[in-house]
């Protein structure tokens, strides 16, 4: 922990320009991109995407699962979802799935997870169930299909869908290999992840 405290401690002290831009950020934020991701700590969106303070609205959770969506009964995900489309207007949605995930490997495994309920009872969102070569440490191909499965599940958000169709806003399927840093992007021609 105290090397985060000692980088935080410091963290303000910057150039006159750095100082300028973060004074811009207390106007507004106006990202163009919602990018949806696990938790795990190896992911880190704004390194892999060069992105500046203000350029990316991120969604993590276990798994990166998308939730369904229940307006009677709200998650945090579907509210910062709703707000990343219909108050900042972003054009693109990214879901970005990683190599060696825990919470997909974990459903590929069909490991016993009763030793942690909350965790388990989130991954049930996870329909239909990612399948794959449980022996791969990447867990590539439940990944990958699993990525694919978030995307379906955003089209099913009625704002989403609207925009969709209005063709205001572009979904994009990505894996992430963590042990690489290197990211492929699901091809509607080819139906494969291809090297970006
Ligand atoms: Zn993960």
């Amino acid at each position: 922990m105290q090397p985060l405290i000692d980088h935080a401690r410091g963290f303000g002290h910057r150039s006159a320009e750095q100082s300028k831009e973060l004074v811009r950020l207390a106007e507004g934020q106006s990202p163009q991109v919602l990018f949806i991701t696990c938790s795990d700590s190896r992911v880190v969106p704004a390194l892999i995407a060069g992105a500046r303070p203000g350029e990316l609205f991120e969604l993590r959770t276990a798994g990166n699962i998308v939730p369904p969506y229940a307006s009677e009964h709200p998650t945090s995900e579907a509210a910062t979802i709703e707000y990343a489309v219909e108050v900042l207007g972003v054009s693109d949605i990214v879901v970005c799935g990683h190599s060696h995930c825990g919470a997909v490997g974990a459903l590929v495994r069909g490991d016993d997870l009763d030793a942690v309920p909350a965790v388990r009872d989130w991954l049930t969102h996870a329909t239909p169930r990612p399948s794959g070569a449980a022996e791969d440490p990447e867990v590539a191909e439940g990944v990958q299909a699993h990525v694919l499965t978030q995307l379906l599940r955003l089209r099913s958000y009625p704002f989403i869908e609207r925009k969709l169709k209005e063709r205001q806003l572009s979904l994009h399927a990505w894996y992430y290999e963590v042990h690489k840093g290197a990211v492929r992007a699901h091809s509607a021609e080819t139906d494969a992840f291809e090297a970006l």
